[in-house]
């Protein structure tokens, strides 16, 4: 059995579990949906995160869930699930942001990062709420053939840079904020994959970094919880049943 936790502490994290229920029960016969069990729980406490395989970071508002995290003594802990046991964690959004190793246009002060993805991402990169869009994005498992991926953005974070190791030692950039004790040695072997880039669209330049997976870690800048498909909460849950083996 593998326990998928939501971290539940700001934003949408329920719209997260009624996804995943939903990639489960529309399993393909046979598939490692289908033939795997799997109990989605909420993340509020230490208790509940132990008990997770795996776990999601909701979009939301990332000053708020860190402060939150902060407050209930579970920003360490998510440290030790993501950099530490290195357990498969899907940030999205506010989620993306808080599992950077460096966030830029983030407030000192008001904005603790869990870190454990090397790269730096920055923080409302298309502009405010009125910015919002919706564009079709490639990802690695939709075909030719399939409906394309249509893909939420709301105030959201772009991957602005992938992290080098004397990035991660060089002195922090003003208006950057770092996540603590950075294992210089990690970067040495770290893969960086970039899963989709943004494409053309609505007068906005392509190649913007939208969703990046690193070892356990998958991030990405869109809300994919906010339209009917539950493609990427497939695809994702697959990725976790994988590295349980
Ligand atoms: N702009 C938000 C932040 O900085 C993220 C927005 C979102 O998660 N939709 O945390």
């Amino acid at each position: 059995k593998i326990t998928v936790g939501i971290l539940a502490l700001q934003g949408a994290f329920m719209e997260h579990k009624f996804h995943l229920q939903k990639a489960i029960r529309h399993a393909s016969p046979g598939s490692p949906l289908d033939t795997t069990k799997f109990e989605i729980i909420e993340v509020r406490t230490q208790e509940q995160l132990a008990s997770a395989d795996a776990l999601v970071i909701p979009g939301g508002e990332s000053t708020a869930i860190s402060l939150i995290a902060e407050r209930t003594g579970l920003l360490e802990p998510l440290r030790q699930f993501v950099r530490v046991d290195r357990k498969p964690v899907w940030g999205t959004c506010a989620g993306l942001i808080l599992l950077s190793d460096e966030a830029s246009r983030a407030k000192k002060g008001g904005q603790e990062l869990i870190g454990g993805l090397h790269v730096r991402c920055q923080r409302n990169h298309f502009g405010r709420q009125t910015e919002s869009f919706v564009c079709n994005l490639p990802l690695p498992f939709v075909g030719d053939d399939e409906p394309p991926f249509s893909a939420v953005f709301i105030r959201a974070p772009i991957v602005e840079k992938v992290l080098t190791g004397a990035d991660a030692t060089a002195d922090v950039t003003e208006g950057v904020v770092r996540a603590p004790n950075l294992d210089v040695d990690s970067y040495k072997h770290a893969q960086i994959e970039v899963i989709s880039s943004l494409p053309r669209t609505q007068g906005k330049e392509a190649g913007d970094i939208v969703a990046v997976r690193q070892g356990n870690i998958f991030g990405t800048s869109f809300h994919p919880e906010l339209t009917p498909d539950v493609r990427l909460h497939r695809w994702w849950l697959q990725e976790c049943v994988l590295r349980k083996k």
